[in-house]
């Protein structure tokens, strides 16, 4: 048996051919039975009559979701009965026989008719449902898509597509850490990556170049409508002897190549993409990300907006950066690891707070997408920002080795990370992130569906050494 996808039936007419999927609807019109077919590729009408004798009997059994292989013969369609809307609406299959694969209870929520009434819980909780339906399959194929062009653009540039490590050490990009208890080293912890930037930065050292990953990164936060809870996905980037410039540029072409082959429908405001200071944006419109569309209510409309020359610090509030401990008054307003400009190195000792630096964010219709900066890449300039920052003589041994690692030949070198489902939240224009994201956890932090986070069994608590406060 040769299967052939729904949407290639057109190619097969007066043939006998197989088809397998799930029965999206079921309809009966006297004695006829149709049936619409659904797979990966689309819908295809399936007809059964009592002339068919026993698949018949079968069709008669149908329900919606069950799971069918149909062979017949694929038949044009009578003109007056051609579903314009469908790819395969000008022909149909008259079914021989008809096996049911597996058959299905009536899911919580409709498939056919999407009417999002279903709460986000019971969405999640049989999220392989909610999946079903044509906008997620939609919003999910758009993912694939948009990973594999940025995969064969980067390659194409002679970047390294590597993966770091998700048993890591805490990076202080200023959330919250999901910690991995160790086992062989009780009482000792790994943290899940917020993002792989000292790794990207000891790749320069290594010699690498130009690297990218479409990087899995945990921050424990709290949900927004425009933030995953948990994890989320970044394209990484990094790149030695660049300056800020070439950065910018590779991103905007990448994202406008990407933007013409897989959402062509779409226009940009302006090309190329407005580069703003922070000085200039904070100003003329009092916000860091500026929504410079033209028709707000333009789905189709795309302002892609740099922003450039962030102040290097912020005023950190007493318990915000590092949890408090140590805390001097400026915290960093990106990540420590981000350069002062050249002219403005002068000002660290004397006005630290007056200090611009190097980090470019990326906007894209008032969210931001993307942030990144050129490093600093002489140890000297950072131990002095972590003495800025109030870092104490334990928290810089933290970074020893990303010092170590610049006595050794460190190019200089830059980066940045869009963030992947954040950039199709807001190309696909929806309402949340989750939206975008094949098993996201839910608004609260758990997931429905695996029951996660759980408890453990004891024995497992006793492998890590781990005992639970009962009184919590
Ligand atoms: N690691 C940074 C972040 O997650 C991005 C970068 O500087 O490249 O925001």
């Amino acid at each position: 048996m040769k299967r052939v996808f729904s949407t290639h039936a057109n190619a097969f007419v007066g043939k006998t051919t197989t088809f397998s999927g799930w029965a999206h609807s079921v309809r009966r019109m006297g004695k006829i039975v149709f049936i619409n077919l659904r797979d990966k590729e689309g819908l295809l009408q399936i007809v059964c009559s009592p002339d068919s004798g026993e698949a018949y009997e079968i069709a008669r059994k149908i329900r919606p979701e069950f799971v069918l292989t149909v062979t017949g013969k694929v038949a044009k369609r009578d003109p007056k009965n051609v579903n314009q809307e469908l790819a395969t609406g000008s022909v149909e299959v008259v079914a021989e026989t008809i096996e049911i694969i597996s058959e299905s209870k009536t899911p919580p929520f409709e498939i056919v008719n999407e009417d999002r009434q279903a709460s986000e819980e019971l969405r999640l909780q049989y999220r392989y449902l909610d999946l079903r339906h044509e906008r997620m399959r939609y919003n999910i194929s758009v993912r694939h898509k948009v990973a594999l062009f940025v995969r064969n653009f980067l390659n194409g540039k002679g970047f390294m597509e590597l993966h770091t490590p998700l048993l890591s050490k805490s990076t202080p990009e200023g959330a919250r850490d999901y910690l991995v208890p160790s086992r062989l080293h009780k009482g000792k912890f790994f943290a899940l990556p917020q993002s792989p930037q000292q790794y990207k930065q000891l790749l320069m050292v290594a010699g690498v170049e130009r690297y990218f990953q479409i990087a899995p990164c945990f921050r424990d936060e709290d949900a927004r409508a425009d933030r995953s809870p948990g994890e989320f996905y970044q394209i990484d980037i990094e790149m030695s002897f660049v300056t800020q410039d070439d950065i910018l540029n590779l991103v905007e072409e990448m994202f406008t190549a990407m933007v013409a082959e897989i959402f062509p429908e779409k226009k940009f405001t302006s090309t190329p993409w407005p580069r703003l200071t922070h000085a200039e944006v904070s100003e003329k419109y009092g916000t860091d990300k500026p929504d410079l569309r033209q028709d707000k209510n333009n789905k189709d409309e795309l302002a892609f907006t740099w922003v450039v020359d962030f102040p290097l610090f912020v005023s950190q509030s007493k318990d915000d950066f590092f949890h408090g401990s140590g805390a001097g008054t400026l915290a960093p307003s990106h990540h420590m690891f981000t350069a002062p400009k050249e002219e403005d190195i002068h000002l660290l000792d004397t006005d630290p707070a007056k200090v611009r630096s190097y980090q470019h964010d990326l906007v894209l219709n008032g969210f931001e997408v993307g942030g990144g900066s050129i490093r600093i890449h002489r140890p000297e300039i950072q131990e002095k920002i972590f003495d800025i920052i109030g870092f104490t003589k334990d928290q810089k041994k933290q970074f020893k080795h990303l010092l170590t690692a610049f006595e050794y030949g460190v190019p200089p070198h830059g980066g940045i990370a869009p963030g992947f489902d954040r950039l199709l939240f807001v190309l696909l224009g929806e309402k949340s992130i989750k939206e975008v994201v094949p098993f996201p956890l839910s608004s609260e932090g758990r997931d429905p569906m695996m029951g996660s986070p759980s408890k453990v069994a004891p024995g497992q608590l006793r492998d890590l050494g781990i005992k639970l406060d009962k009184s919590e």
